[in-house]
């Protein structure tokens, strides 16, 4: 399991594991710019009218929804 702590100098993400705990810096999420969540089209059946594309609010799967993912600082963009 995982738990993120934000400070003003950025965000730490604390990881538990086996009996071991370890820190790994943590960046903001580029999918949902640390929402957590993002916009989603989802098609609605519409009997009547043949149906359409609805907005709505997903989980970022990027991130889980925390706004936040590891910062491993080499990944090439
Ligand atoms: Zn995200």
């Amino acid at each position: 399991m995982r738990s993120l702590s934000v400070t003003a100098d950025g965000a730490v993400f604390s990881f538990v594991a086996h009996g071991q705990r370890w820190e790994e810096p943590a960046k903001k999420c580029t999918v949902c710019h640390g929402d957590g969540e993002r916009m989603a089209e989802r098609p609605v059946v519409d009997y009547v009218n043949g149906g359409f594309l609805s907005e709505v609010n997903v989980t970022c799967e990027d991130c889980e929804g925390y706004g936040y993912v590891p910062d491993h600082g080499q990944e090439e963009e």
